[in-house]
């Protein structure tokens, strides 16, 4: 523990200091210092600044608190939920930040670990790296280098939606102190910190499927053609778990909820997002289509592809059936099989116009 810590902790007792178990007042004339099983009062100086000596974690702690970590509420929360600060006593917690504490937030794994004198380093990672040594992961040190690193998935494609749970893997930021740690998160997952926090103070304010469409203007004004079954097959295609990590929270209005599964992630979505917004013009032109009655001769089998093709798309499967996978009804010789059986010359199923001729 340094002698600043001491000095600083002295000046803040006029203020009187309540932190994580440690408690200390002066009034002017005596001070008093308390951690769990040990109250000191009517001190000296010199004996207030002996009985702070024999508590350094709890000193140590309360100097990263009020004088290192951010001031900032949602940063702050953010910070002290990732350490468990309100699960055990310092002591306690002292020891687990030693080996390190670790929680998920999407698909990052965290890690805080204790420094000296109370300081703490941050480390983030994919969590499929979790317990991977620094030295085989790519290692970075200043926080934006994150933008780069979630521009792409694992397979080069550019990834609009930042909070989809394709984040690539292999790297690492092993050193954060705690502001750098709130900001590499923040490049990652944006605005999740203060949505999650908002959501824990109950102040997050949810605008909803309705009141976002009525807002839209220009080419995306259509949008509030869509009825609430169309709402609910958009939040079931774009919001569950498997393609964002975020937990819808905004409904079709506040008084119609959509069926579809908000999800179970970490932090919530407040409003339809852009990428949302803009599938849904295409669906709104879409939905305006009426039905028509066409006749094609299939197979039973061709019938069973043609749904299996359908499923690998949208599950994001179609590129991980090999070419053997002959059984599967995606496979790239299959398909190419069908389409050479039922597809004429112009490119059309079984020959039947789209169009009436
Ligand atoms: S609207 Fe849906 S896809 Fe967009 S961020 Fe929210 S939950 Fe994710």
């Amino acid at each position: 523990m340094q002698a600043e810590q001491i000095e600083a902790l002295r000046e803040a007792a006029s203020d009187g200091i309540a932190l994580d178990g440690l408690e200390a007042e002066y009034d002017g004339d005596v001070y008093r210092f308390a951690v769990p099983d040990d109250e000191r009062t009517g001190l000296s100086e010199s004996a207030f600044v002996q009985a702070a000596e024999d508590a350094p974690a709890y000193v140590t702690n309360w100097y990263f608190w009020a004088q290192i970590a951010p001031t900032h509420s949602a940063r702050r929360a953010f910070l002290r939920w990732l350490e468990w600060s309100d699960a055990g006593d310092v002591l306690t917690r002292y020891d687990e930040l030693a080996a390190g504490v670790s929680r998920t937030w999407g698909e990052l794994e965290l890690t805080v670990t204790l420094g000296d004198d109370g300081r703490r380093a941050y480390d983030v990672r994919h969590e499929n790296d979790a317990g991977a040594p620094v030295t085989d992961l790519r290692t970075y040190e200043d926080p934006t280098d994150a933008r780069e690193l979630v521009k792409y998935d694992r397979k080069e494609r550019y990834r609009p939606l930042k909070t989809a749970p394709s984040l690539r893997d292999g790297w690492v930021f092993p050193d954060l102190t705690a502001p750098e740690l709130v900001e590499t998160v923040g490049i990652v997952y944006p605005a999740t910190i203060p949505n999650w926090h908002r959501e824990r103070e109950g102040e997050l304010d949810i605008s909803h499927w309705r009141e976002t469409a009525e807002r839209q203007t220009g080419i995306y004004d259509i949008v509030d053609e869509l009825d609430p079954e169309a709402v609910d097959r958009i939040a079931a295609t774009c919001c569950v778990d498997s393609q964002c990590l975020k937990r819808r929270e905004w409904e079709f209005d506040e008084d119609r909820e959509l069926d579809a599964d908000g999800g179970d992630g970490q932090f919530p979505c407040r409003e339809p997002c852009s990428l949302v917004v803009a599938a849904a013009r295409k669906w709104t032109t879409l939905e305006r289509e009426e039905s028509r009655t066409y006749e094609f001769d299939l197979t039973p089998s061709e019938k069973e592809q043609i749904e299996d093709v359908i499923d690998a798309v949208a599950d994001g499967r179609s590129d991980d059936i090999r070419e053997a996978d002959v059984y599967e009804g995606a496979n790239r010789y299959r398909t190419r099989y069908l389409r050479e059986k039922l597809f004429d010359e112009e490119g059309r199923l079984c020959g039947v116009p789209t169009e009436e001729e």
